[in-house]
């Protein structure tokens, strides 16, 4: 529904009505051309679809958000790529604006927000500069603060979320093993109990902030024989003997994250650092996937929005044959059918981010929403880089490198064949 429409009083092929931006009241156009130039001068996809997910405070807490964008992410943009990981400096200042530790109770240093919607606003808010800053903050935000808060002791509790909330404490959560990552009820890695002690032995792969975290959520085996009912969570803190980094992968796309393999030989890990109950760490995985996965939809829809809201602007620009190539029908059609899908696809994650601030999501709902929003990220940019013809191939684009980026969406948090598979259990299939 755009603004303008609202106060369109009428027109006909001769006589145009239209708002002046800012102004309440109408100005005359004299033809169907300009009008259709009006639309195209005054639409702003981002008004598109007023959404009703947000109120005033979250929106405030969106000028924040923005603001560290602006002033601590952007000037950095190469330096990241080059890096290939957020520096520890951008964490402190994301932990001095209060932007970490959002669902983190005051008592340790963080905000206790107790609305998701605020995780939802950040994620956006870096979505649009770049999807490996969201899945960077967001897997410390929205991934393991939940483990850490909900299932911590509270010595735990006094001992890590302080340094959570002002980034002192990288986290990662390491569940994916070489050997696969979809059926996580089948991770090798082990941990065997010697006195008040765990041994923790094996190796994690593909995970996010591993290089530098400091404090990592580890999935292992504690009994052999129960299957999915034997896996146990560790906290798994830097600098404990046996436990090494490998690599910083070479990836495909999202080059500012840092993602690394993780080996663990004879680690010895204090009972204290047991998260949750022993051989129940399956269930806390289960319980918890449905907040990653919505954060995902969340990443996914204001990812794609913002590059096409870029390629739109392009589309308009750029001309062959003595016209823009945005209108030509078939590019015109094509964008109004992306649009179409991301505001459809938008309402859908709205309504998961709400049934999730009210503890009414579910994990099927959740599922839905990955892997739907991750299929329309990849189709639109694709298509967006289609737009921008050969410069959509070069790196230097925006464009070609949020193409790149958006491809493991479907891969990871749960591929979009495993979303599938629980929505077709689901359906008794
Ligand atoms: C950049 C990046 C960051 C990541 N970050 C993390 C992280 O922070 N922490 C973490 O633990 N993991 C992380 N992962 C791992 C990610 O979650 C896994 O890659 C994902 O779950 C898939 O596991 P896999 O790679 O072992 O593929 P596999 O499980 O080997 O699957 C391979 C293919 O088979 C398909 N498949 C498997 N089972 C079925 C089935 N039953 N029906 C149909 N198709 C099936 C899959 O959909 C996939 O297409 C990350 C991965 C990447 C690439």
């Amino acid at each position: 529904m755009r603004r303008w429409t609202e106060s369109l009083e009428r027109w006909t092929e001769s006589e145009v009505w239209r708002p002046v931006a800012g102004a309440d009241d109408a100005v005359m156009v004299d033809s169907m051309p300009q009008l259709i130039e009006t639309k195209q001068a005054l639409s702003d996809p981002e008004d598109d679809m007023p959404r009703n997910v947000y109120t005033a405070d979250h929106e405030t807490f969106r000028e924040t958000a923005r603001e560290f964008v602006e002033r601590s992410l952007k000037p950095r943009a190469q330096q990241f790529i080059d890096a290939r990981s957020i520096d520890r400096e951008v964490w402190i200042e994301a932990g001095k604006q209060g932007l970490l530790g959002l669902e983190v109770p005051e008592a340790y240093g963080g905000s206790e927000a107790r609305d998701f919607r605020f995780n939802a606003v950040f994620a956006e808010e870096l979505s649009k500069f770049n999807a490996a800053a969201s899945s960077c903050f967001g897997i410390h935000t929205d991934c393991v603060a939940p483990y850490l808060v909900d299932l911590g002791t509270e010595e735990q509790k006094q001992r890590w979320l302080p340094g959570f909330c002002t980034g002192e404490i990288i986290t990662a959560i390491a569940m994916t093993e070489a050997s696969g990552g979809s059926d996580l009820a089948a991770l090798k890695s082990t941990a065997v109990r010697d006195g008040e002690d765990w041994i923790l032995n094996g190796s994690k792969t593909f995970i996010t902030n591993g290089y530098q975290a400091d404090l990592v959520v580890v999935a292992a085996r504690t009994s052999p024989d129960k299957g999915a009912k034997g896996i146990t969570l560790f906290g798994v803190e830097a600098g404990m003997p046996g436990f090494e980094r490998g690599r910083k992968f070479d990836k495909v796309g999202q080059d500012e994250s840092d993602t690394a393999e993780l080996f663990f030989t004879d680690v010895r890990i204090p009972g204290a650092n047991v998260i949750g109950e022993v051989d129940r760490g399956f269930i806390a995985m289960m319980e918890r996937l449905p907040q990653e996965r919505v954060g995902a939809a969340v990443s996914n829809t204001a990812h794609a929005q913002q590059i096409l809201n870029e390629t739109i602007v392009y589309v308009k620009e750029r001309k062959a044959f003595g016209q823009p190539i945005g209108s030509f029908q078939h590019n015109k059609f094509l964008i109004a059918e992306l649009q179409t899908k991301l505001e459809v696809t938008q309402a859908y994650v709205d309504d998961c981010i709400e049934a999730h601030n009210e503890h009414m999501l579910t994990a099927i709902d959740a599922a839905k929403a990955k892997w739907w929003s991750a299929q329309v990220q990849n189709e639109v940019l694709d298509a967006c880089v289609q737009l921008y013809g050969g410069y959509g191939f070069m790196n230097e684009y925006r464009v070609a490198r949020a193409w790149r980026d958006a491809r493991v969406t479907k891969i990871w948090a749960g591929s979009n064949e495993i979303m599938k598979e629980l929505i077709g259990r689901d359906l008794g299939l």
